[in-house]
Parts: structure tokens; sequence; C-alpha cells
């Protein structure tokens, strides 16, 4: 199949294009490298079922693809609070856009949504019928609201336009190839602890998240592409852990002396996160298989090597 990645030059989306290639497929990779980078998809460039282009995804483009994974998107609150407006046209004008291509060329088209549709959530876990509790006037809402409305042309698309769609709700990922300055815990906390410098602990730590090793993500996102079921769907790890928490694990893992340093609470920064797997178990016959520790071990072998440490 010829497949189009939007984001493929990114860290999740880089994961899935090599999942793709080893498969035999012809894979394109759109990307304006934002937070992508070349070196993430440097083994595939001469490769004669590999095409990078370099676009930007508020830009109209015309491609013939069999399937497009669409991930193009800042991840990080760091990234996609930079230019919040660039945030909101690139799930809105990017999705429409990339949407609009899957219906002229009848492509299956999968959404790259998130966790944040249930913003602050009240309901724990969260199912997918729960629906969210976003304020749609804070420093998140750019991304969370932009997602909200990917989704909802997702489906308009699907029910006016009969795109064949599949939506998947992505919670907290994390492993090799998260940027080093992405400002999300994982990759903060592993950095700071290479570093010697302090763990940077929000609030105080007590808040929630459940994190998903990339390739058992990836998997996740490939069944529900080539499966029936439309979604949404939850795909995440459902192991819960303080903040707190995963700072003494990675700080047990690099160095137990390492400093931790409290620093206020982000505006709007959900109390707890964790999802309810059960559809996806039901449809997709998948769930999670690496858990925390080894994950993080891999994670921060990479970082490691490319910290030259
Ligand atoms: P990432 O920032 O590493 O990747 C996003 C990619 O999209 C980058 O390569 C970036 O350069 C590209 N991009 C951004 N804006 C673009 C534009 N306007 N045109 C073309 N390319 C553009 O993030 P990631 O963690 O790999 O996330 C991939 C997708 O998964 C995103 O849609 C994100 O919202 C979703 N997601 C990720 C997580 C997570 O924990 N990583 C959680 C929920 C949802
Ligand atoms: N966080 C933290 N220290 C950091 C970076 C993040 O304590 O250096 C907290 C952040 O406030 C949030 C959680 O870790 O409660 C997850 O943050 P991240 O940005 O990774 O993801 P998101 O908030 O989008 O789930």
């Amino acid at each position: 199949m010829r497949i189009l990645v939007t984001g493929g030059a990114g860290f999740i989306g880089s994961h899935l294009i090599d999942r793709l290639m080893e498969q035999g497929h012809e894979v394109l990779c759109l990307d304006n490298f934002y937070t992508g980078h070349k070196r993430n998809i440097l083994k595939w460039l001469d490769h004669p079922y590999f095409e990078l282009i370099r676009h930007d995804i508020t830009e109209p483009i015309r491609l013939e693809v069999d399937q497009v994974y669409h991930l193009a998107c800042p991840a990080s609150p760091v990234h996609y609070q930079f230019n919040p407006v660039k945030t909101i046209k690139t799930n809105v004008l990017g999705t429409l856009y990339m949407l609009g291509l899957a219906k002229r060329v009848q492509a299956r088209f999968l959404l790259a949504s998130t966790s944040e549709v249930y913003g602050d959530p009240d309901v724990h876990p969260q199912p997918e019928e729960y629906r969210g509790n976003v304020n749609c006037t804070g420093l998140r809402a750019c991304y969370d609201e932009g997602k909200r409305v990917a989704e909802t042309l997702a489906f308009e698309y699907y029910r006016e336009h009969k795109v064949d769609i599949r939506v998947a709700r992505i919670f907290n990922t994390y492993g090799p190839r998260m940027l080093e300055n992405d400002g999300r815990v994982v990759s903060n906390f592993i950095v700071q602890a290479l570093k010697g410098e302090p763990l940077t602990v929000y609030g105080d730590g007590s808040q929630t998240r459940s994190f998903c090793y990339v390739s058992d993500l990836v998997d996740g996102l490939m069944r529900l592409m080539n499966g029936e079921y439309i979604g949404p769907i939850n795909i995440g790890n459902p192991g819960e852990y303080t903040i707190l928490e995963l700072a003494q694990k990675i700080q047990n893992m690099i160095n137990p002396d390492a400093e931790l340093v409290y620093k206020p609470l982000p505006e709007d920064d959900p109390k707890q996160r964790q999802p309810d797997i059960t559809k996806a178990k039901t449809w997709l016959g998948w769930q999670p298989t690496v858990p925390l520790n080894e994950g993080l071990k891999l994670t921060i072998e990479d970082f490691k090597h490319r910290l030259g440490k």
C-alpha cells in the first residue's frame, strides 16, 4: 500500500514509519519540521519506497495514497503553546485539508486525537463516552479544542462524504526520540537526571498520568487503521502514577542523589488521567505489553546516547 504519514518526522510518526517500511509499504512522510527532525527518518532517506515531503498542512496538497495516518501537530504543551493560533490552524485547517485529500482519493484516514479532549476529567478512568471538561479559553484550549474540532471534522467527513475514518485518542506516550527540549515530563526528568540537574516537579506532584511505551502505541494505531472499528477509541497504558512517583522512579534509575525541586503547576493542568481501554481490548484485541520500568530503561539508554553520556 502507499501510505501517507503526516508528522512523520516526529516522535510517534517516525516509529510508525519504521514499522510500515519494515512491512514493505511505500511511505510518504510529510512534515514541516516544527518539532520533527530528519535524523528520526534518516535511515529511510535513500530507500526507493520512501519519500520525504517538506510541507505545512495548513496549506492544501494533492497526493495519491491508500491510507493516511494524520499525526501532524505539536504534542507538547511547550511547543503547542508557543504559537497557539498556528496550533489551531494545524488542527482545523490541516485536518480539513487532509480529510479533503482522503476524500478525493478514497483513502482510509486515521486521526491522532488525544486524551486532552477529556480536559481536566471529573470521570476516572476516562471511557470514550465521557464528554470531557475542557476550558475553552484556557492556555491548553488551542490544542484541546483544536483536537475536538478535528474529531468533529472527521465524523462529518464520514457522515457527509463517506470518508473511511478511524479516530484514536492517544494518552501520554514516551520512548526513544522524544526531543531533549520537548518539555514533556518523561523527557524532562530523564534529561535533568542525566545532566545532574534537579528534577522539576510541577505543583506537589500528586497529579497523575498513565504512560504508554511508543511501540505499544504504534501497534494500537496500526490495528485500528487495519480493523473495522471507527472509534473514537482510547489507546494508552492504564498503569497510573503520580508525577512525584515518576520523578522518584527516574531518580532511582539514573541518580539517587538527584534533587527534586517544586515549581508552580501550569494553568489547567489535568489532575488525573487514566484510559479505560475496554474498547481497545474488545475491538482491536490490543493492550500494552511494555511495563513502565522497561520502557524507561530503553528511553534512558537513548537519551544517554544522544547526550553523549
Ligand atoms: P511530535 O511533536 O514529535 O510530532 C508532531 C510532528 O508534526 C512533528 O514532526 C512536527 O514537525 C509535525 N508538524 C507540526 N505541525 C505541522 C504542520 N503544520 N504541518 C506539517 N507538519 C507539522 O509529537 P508526537 O508526540 O509524535 O505526536 C504525534 C501526534 O500524536 C500529534 O497529533 C499529537 O497530538 C498526538 N498525541 C501524542 C501524544 C503523546 O504523548 N506523544 C499524546 C496524545 C496525542
Ligand atoms: N510536569 C512536571 N515537570 C516537568 C514537566 C511536566 O511535573 O518538568 C508535569 C505536568 O505539570 C503534568 C505532567 O507532568 O502534570 C505531564 O506533563 P506533560 O507535559 O508530559 O503532559 P500533559 O500535561 O500534556 O499530559
